[in-house]
């Protein structure tokens, strides 16, 4: 069963007209017709006091003179009052002046029906009382002394009649008042409900379509037409904040259909992950290659097409990435439909929202499988160019020395039979063996540089550019240099190597002195990952536009005024300090001298030798 709660506000409008009109005419007459017969009691008694005195003096003569039937003629006279049930007239016995009730007989009587008799003595009147009559007593005096008692039954019907009647008017009252509040509250309840109705249809369309152009209509001023602004307020700013949503959702379709038509554009195979890095999409171009459907490829099932080699590494670096937010990049064999596998290089960025958050990592793969063939071949070539430098150099060295040996024998003890010109051409023999002897030692080294193995110990940085320092004492000497340094710290790589940076610097320092002695000052610092070696001296400086071509094998520059050198010193230590994964450069102005850095890992890395391979390749 429904409750009161549940009805529809217009039904409880009426209800609630209704009962409270109800109640209130309800106490409004019952209240009325309880004063009324309290009222009407009272003036009752009052009246019917004045007309049992009035009998009582009319009774007077008639109980003096022994006249019953002028007393019951006089009593008579009652019958005009109705409701007045009977009257009895009692003769006292006694002589005293208070007469008793004691012994008064009837003496004469009336009574409205025929059923009543007064009681013979005034005793028995008190049995004769009924609920509903009113029994008044009233002496008949004469000159001060009781003659006789009367006694008037009067039937207080009238006022039970009265009380129905109100009833009954009241009834009928309220009944038309309940109509009338019936017909009113319809009407008046529209007022308020229809407002109400159109709101909540307004709010079941919204609820039902999601359209929310929809608008409530306004029937009053009240708080319910106050409800419906600010009910078409809320629809309004919904209205506004939906359709801009709409808009951003047709720009990220957009977006993603511009980027879908992009990616199935472009030859590398494309793919986009969850933050959490499991793949979402991959352009047309991978399932092609693959020849994997995207069930198989989708979230982490592209592991498959991966070289079994390649995929521990793979999995290793994405994961690195997926929690560090740090771009992937990784060079892997993908298996093709036919089952070849082909080098890639699949690189991978996070995008990121205005807060940071990663919200999807767009990667590609590129297909680098010739360019990868050819770096090999070219690693092999050099390789082998390398071999050959080497084993020449090496076989060069005896002749080589044999002539500048032999050249100076000669110069020794052939002197005397030389003219002139043999001189001269000995000398420019000599000259020729001790620059090609140098040449070739400078190239051996070169060739030990990118040969010898790389080492990952931690090296004294101090101790290495002491070494240096002894082993360049005869020209530091000659030159009266000064060489200073500050803390220098402990490195991770070869100790011959770390060696033969600073010798080659420190050497150049000296060998390409200004006019002043030179004063050379070595430094370190931390960059990053790695320290940055500083060796600055007060020499000739060079001109920034050759900064780059002296780190070249065989370059050197024209106005270099010394004769002793061969070029090779500078490549030597990039062909060092890159193989470690540094890099070296200079800073430097024709006259104010020049200052060489060069930087190197401040840890050991696990991966050094095949970094430092590669970047040597
Ligand atoms: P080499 O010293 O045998 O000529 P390097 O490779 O060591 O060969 O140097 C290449 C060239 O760079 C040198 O010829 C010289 O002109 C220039 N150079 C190197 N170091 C300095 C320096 N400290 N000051 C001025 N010029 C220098």
């Amino acid at each position: 069963m429904t409750s009161f709660r549940d009805i529809p506000i217009r039904q409880k409008l009426i209800v609630v007209t209704l009962v409270t009109a109800g109640a209130a005419l309800l106490l409004a007459g019952t209240g009325n017709v309880l004063v009324d017969s309290f009222l009407f009691r009272g003036y009752l008694r009052r009246d019917l006091t004045v007309l049992v005195r009035v009998i009582a003096d009319h009774s007077t003569a008639a109980l003096s003179f022994n006249d019953p039937a002028a007393a019951t003629e006089s009593l008579a006279a009652l019958k005009e009052r109705s409701h007045v049930s009977a009257a009895c007239l009692y003769r006292s016995a006694g002589q005293g002046k208070v007469a008793s009730r004691s012994g008064a007989n009837l003496f004469a009587q009336y009574s409205a029906s025929r059923s009543f008799t007064c009681p013979g003595t005034l005793d028995g009147t008190s049995q004769t009382g009924r609920v509903d009559e009113l029994s008044l007593i009233q002496p008949v005096l004469l000159n001060g002394r009781q003659i006789g008692t009367i006694v008037l039954f009067y039937d207080l019907g009238e006022v039970n009649e009265r009380i129905r009647l109100y009833g009954s008017t009241i009834a009928g009252v309220f009944l038309l008042a309940l109509i009338l509040a019936f017909l009113l509250s319809n009407r008046l309840r529209a007022v308020i409900s229809t407002s109400i109705t159109h709101l909540v249809r307004a709010t079941t369309s919204v609820a039902q379509t999601g359209d929310y152009t929809v608008r409530a209509e306004k029937f009053s001023g009240d708080e319910l037409g106050v409800l419906v602004d600010r009910f078409n307020e809320m629809l309004n700013g919904i209205q506004i904040r939906d359709e801009g949503l709409k808009k951003a959702l047709r720009e990220v379709d957009a977006e993603r259909a511009r980027f879908h038509f992009l990616a199935e554009s472009m030859p590398q195979k494309i793919f986009t992950t969850t933050p959490a890095g499991e793949v979402d999409y991959l352009n047309p171009q991978w399932m092609e290659f693959s020849g994997m459907t995207f069930a198989q490829m989708k979230a982490w099932g592209w592991t498959q097409s991966v070289h079994p080699e390649d995929l521990e590494g793979n999995i290793r670096e994405w994961k690195r990435a997926l929690q560090t937010g740090e771009p992937f990049h990784f060079q892997q064999r993908f298996r093709r439909a036919d089952g070849a596998y082909r080098w890639h290089l699949s690189r991978a960025h996070a995008m990121r929202d205005a807060a940071g958050n990663i919200t999807m990592w767009i990667g590609s793969n590129t297909d680098i499988h010739e360019q990868k063939e050819k770096e090999e071949e070219l690693r092999r070539a050099n390789e082998d160019l390398r071999q050959f430098a080497y084993s020449a150099s090496h076989d060069l060295q005896e002749p080589i020395r044999n002539v500048a040996v032999y050249s100076e024998i000669i110069a020794r003890r052939y002197d005397h039979a030389l003219d002139q010109n043999g001189r001269q051409f000995l000398e420019f023999l000599r000259e020729g063996g001790h620059r090609l002897a140098r040449l070739v030692d400078d190239l051996l080294a070169y060739t030990r540089a990118s040969m010898a193995e790389l080492s990952e110990h931690a090296v004294d940085a101090k101790s290495a550019m002491n070494s240096s320092l002894a082993v360049l004492a005869k020209p530091i000497e000659e030159a009266a240099a000064v060489v200073t340094a500050d803390e220098l710290p402990v490195v991770y790589m070869g100790d011959l190597h770390l060696q033969q940076v600073f010798q080659n610097l420190i050497g150049n320092a000296v060998k390409y002195r200004s006019g002043e002695p030179p004063r050379i000052h070595i430094s370190a610092r931390q960059m990053g990952a790695m320290w940055c070696f500083s060796v600055r001296d007060n020499g000739i400086g060079i001109d920034p536009q050759y900064k780059e071509k002296i780190f070249g094998v065989f370059k050197r520059l024209s106005y270099d005024r010394t004769s002793s050198g061969t070029g090779i010193g500078l490549a030597i230590c990039q062909r060092v300090v890159e193989r470690y994964g540094g890099r070296i450069w200079v800073e430097s102005e024709p006259g104010e001298g020049a200052t060489f850095h060069f930087t190197v890992p401040r840890r050991a890395e696990p991966a050094l030798a095949a970094t430092a391979e590669s970047s040597g390749g």
